[in-house]
């Protein structure tokens, strides 16, 4: 059985391993994905001794993406873009990067959610893996601007120039945020993995599409955004199953359908 799986620091949470064995069950495939704790500082040899144990294929979360990145031997042109990567594809002992977290979360704002994006104002709070991710694929969505706020704020001023060429994107820090509405706020921090929701100028959500990366049915950012007269509160569990997709189909050439694995998932979470 071909052997596949996700590397990350915490990883109990992961659903990673349900949603490929449903993409498998759908395709005829037998694979095996399992979850890998790694130790922080032990990245790469967490990466060696799965290929050695025979591993085909593996997603990277929190916090690795960056190391993976740095670990690949080749990357897709969205990888490359992003400078970090969630998903490796092993091939002849060497390691191809992509990264499938834009368009996961594209996907879903776009098809599932039936949100567009052009002319938008995007608020992005975190400057991390993920970020790094989804930036161009929503630069590339034609908004009017994107707000790139972190607590490091040397992170998001970094990103911002790096992307610029991609479309207007500016950097600042979380304290810097203002109350004036936008019309998407994108929580991309890992704080809710915590239970937190940085503290924010509140009057950004009202009115606005306020989508958390982090899946649940209330994370802190939702309860926050509800609180604060959102016009829409949504979770990134469409955007796990979009870019899960997206890796089957990197790893096996084959595309599974996304909406029955997030009909049962949300089925499961009730
Ligand atoms: P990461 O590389 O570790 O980056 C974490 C980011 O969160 C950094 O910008 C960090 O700020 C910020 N942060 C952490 N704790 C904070 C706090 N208490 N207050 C303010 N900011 C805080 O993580 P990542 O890979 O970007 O992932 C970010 C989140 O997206 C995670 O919750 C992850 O599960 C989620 N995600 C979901 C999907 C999906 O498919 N739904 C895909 C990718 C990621 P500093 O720079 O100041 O440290």
């Amino acid at each position: 059985m071909s052997k596949y799986a996700v590397i990350g620091n915490p990883i109990d949470h992961s659903l990673s391993p349900m949603i490929h064995a449903q993409f498998a069950k759908q395709v005829g495939l037998s694979i095996t994905y399992e979850k890998i704790l790694s130790p922080i500082n032990e990245f790469s040899s967490t990466v060696e001794r799965f290929i050695k144990s025979g591993g085909l294929g593996f997603n990277i979360t929190v916090p690795f993406k960056i190391n993976a990145y740095e670990l690949t031997d080749d990357c897709t042109t969205t990888a490359k873009a992003a400078g970090a990567v969630n998903t490796i594809k092993v091939e002849n002992n060497t390691l191809i990067g992509e990264n499938t977290d834009g368009i996961g979360l594209v996907n879903d704002l776009c098809n599932n959610l039936h949100q567009s994006l052009k002319d938008k104002e995007i608020l992005i709070i975190g400057a991390g893996g993920a970020t790094q991710g989804i930036l161009k694929p929503l630069l590339d969505c034609g908004p009017a601007k994107i707000l790139l706020a972190n607590r490091t704020k040397d992170k998001s001023l970094k990103l911002a120039h790096k992307f610029a060429k991609y479309g207007k994107v500016c950097g600042f820090g979380l304290d810097q945020i203002k109350a004036k509405p936008v019309d998407i706020v994108i929580n991309a921090t890992s704080a809710s993995i915590a239970g937190k929701m940085p503290e924010i100028a509140s009057g950004v959500a009202e009115g606005a599409i306020c989508y958390d990366l982090m899946y649940g049915t209330r994370t802190p950012f939702m309860k926050w955004a509800y609180k604060n007269s959102a016009l829409k509160v949504c979770d990134g569990l469409g955007m796990l199953v979009e870019q899960a997709a997206s890796s089957f189909a990197f790893w096996h050439g084959k595309t599974p359908q996304t909406q029955p694995v997030i009909n049962l998932l949300r089925e499961k979470g009730d």
